[in-house]
């Protein structure tokens, strides 16, 4: 049996399998991010950006809060709330004109942390419907693919995934076998298989990347907008996952998929893999702002339940060894705000690099685990319930850790711009083109 008082342990009456609604403290200083901020992080943000975080932030306290244990513990994405999130404008928040919100690269990210607060699966429909799908049309779409597919998309009326990897084509998206054969009358035909990817068993349109031609070596990849009626597309979803759980992930089979000329994703950027490449881009960038969003939840909910737990006679605050974990972990998520907001104001001004892209999401995301981890001790036992949100973090940013590029992948792009050396092919391999 627990060692503990339910009722002191469970803030604002959460029952079992509600996650506890963690009060929005503020710090003593009374800065709007609460007691993590030991750095100044309400003096980066304009009055302006704060609202639209805080907005974010309430939606996320009133819809996802409340239900997010059980949809995760069910392994339930909630289609239901993604009207709310359109209203909410986070879809295609950054995009401009075609309904989409129009937002500045800080506030899309401060959205999506606040969103990653919540959970990590959200954060993902969010990131592949934006980021992803949006993205790939916004950047990449023929004039009547962004009039058909984008204003709907921005409202949650249809949902778009984005079909890059495969079975056997990963971190080496080169090497990827669905291919799309150009038929004499202008019909593309695709066969193939795809995998992992968010949403495609919900989606109304799939941004399908295929070989169309030099295959190995990715200059032949195309996309091509593929409702997901079409004959011959069909969607499986990847069962029991111990990560993600509210969200879902499919296998795509595409069995002679006929599509007419105009499914081609027209633009010359949309050429060979850095037309996958500069949506992936988008992602990363809304990861690693949302992993730590994970990271401050993680934080909170430890330090609100060593506020309430007495061991020894003390709350477990009153500990020295407690409060340098709540130091260390706050030390770790500053800095992860600082770097976030940094490639964020670079990327609303001069613009950003592949190695600012690459830092911000290998480090935050590893940072935010070591939180989530630490976090989860701190709850003892309790921790490893759905009661609280630690370990679900924890679990969720495995996934993320190895979505849009590998902790190696990452390592491997900045040694490429450190030596000047790319070291993805081991010697004598074939030439590839890692994500
Ligand atoms: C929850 C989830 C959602 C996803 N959503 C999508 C989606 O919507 N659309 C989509 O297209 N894909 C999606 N993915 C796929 C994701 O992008 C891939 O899982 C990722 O790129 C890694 O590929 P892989 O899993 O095949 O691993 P692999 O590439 O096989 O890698 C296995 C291991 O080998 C390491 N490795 C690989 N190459 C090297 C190297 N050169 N040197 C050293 N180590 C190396 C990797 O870092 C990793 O640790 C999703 C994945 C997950 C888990």
């Amino acid at each position: 049996m627990p060692q503990h008082d339910t009722e002191q342990h469970q803030p604002n009456g959460a029952s079992p399998g509600q996650v506890a609604v963690v009060p929005q403290v503020t710090s003593a200083r009374g800065s709007w991010w609460g007691p993590v901020d030991v750095s100044g992080l309400d003096g980066l943000f304009t009055p302006e950006e704060r609202d639209q975080a805080l907005r974010v932030r309430t939606f996320v306290d009133n819809e996802i809060r409340p239900n997010i244990a059980e949809w995760f513990s069910a392994g339930h994405f909630p289609r239901e709330i993604v009207p709310a999130l359109g209203t909410l404008g986070v879809l295609g928040m950054h995009l401009k004109d075609y309904g989409c919100a129009g937002r500045s690269a800080v506030e899309y990210g401060l959205a999506v942390q606040e969103l990653e607060a919540g959970d990590s699966g959200l954060r993902t429909f969010v990131s592949v419907q934006g980021s992803l799908a949006m993205s790939a049309i916004y950047k990449h779409g023929s004039p009547d693919q962004k009039q058909e597919w984008l204003p709907k998309m921005a409202t949650g009326d249809a949902i778009g995934c984005f079909a890059l990897t495969e079975p056997d084509s990963g971190s080496d998206p080169a090497s990827m076998s669905t291919n799309a054969r150009h038929e004499p009358g202008g019909d593309w035909v695709l066969n193939g298989k795809k995998r992992w990817i968010g949403l495609a068993n919900l989606a109304d349109v799939a941004i399908v990347w295929a070989q169309t031609e030099e295959p190995g070596k990715g200059r032949g990849v195309r996309g091509f907008v593929v409702p997901t009626d079409t004959p011959g597309f069909t969607a499986t979803v990847i069962e029991q996952k111990m990560s993600m759980r509210a969200s879902v992930q499919c296998e795509i089979e595409l069995d002679n998929v006929r599509l007419p000329a105009s499914a081609l994703l027209p633009a010359d950027t949309a050429v060979g893999l850095s037309g996958p490449f500069q949506c992936l881009s988008e992602a990363r960038y809304g990861i690693l702002w949302g992993a730590v969003g994970a990271a401050r939840d993680s934080f909170t909910a430890a330090l609100e339940y060593a506020n309430h737990r007495t061991q020894f006679g003390t709350p477990l605050t009153h500990f020295q060894l407690t409060q340098a974990k709540l130091a260390n972990m706050a030390v770790a998520i500053n800095k992860g705000y600082h770097l976030a907001h940094n490639i964020g104001r670079a990327k609303d001004g001069p613009g950003v690099t592949p190695e600012m892209i690459s830092t911000g999401k290998l480090d935050n995301t590893r940072m935010a685990i070591e939180v989530a981890r630490e976090a989860r001790a701190m709850l003892g036992g309790n921790g490893i319930t759905l009661d609280y949100s630690p370990q679900r973090h924890a679990n969720n940013l495995e996934a993320v850790r190895t979505y849009e590029g590998t902790d190696e992948v990452h390592l491997l792009t900045l040694g490429r711009s450190i030596t000047g050396v790319g070291a993805f092919q081991a010697p004598g391999a074939q030439e590839g083109g890692a994500k």
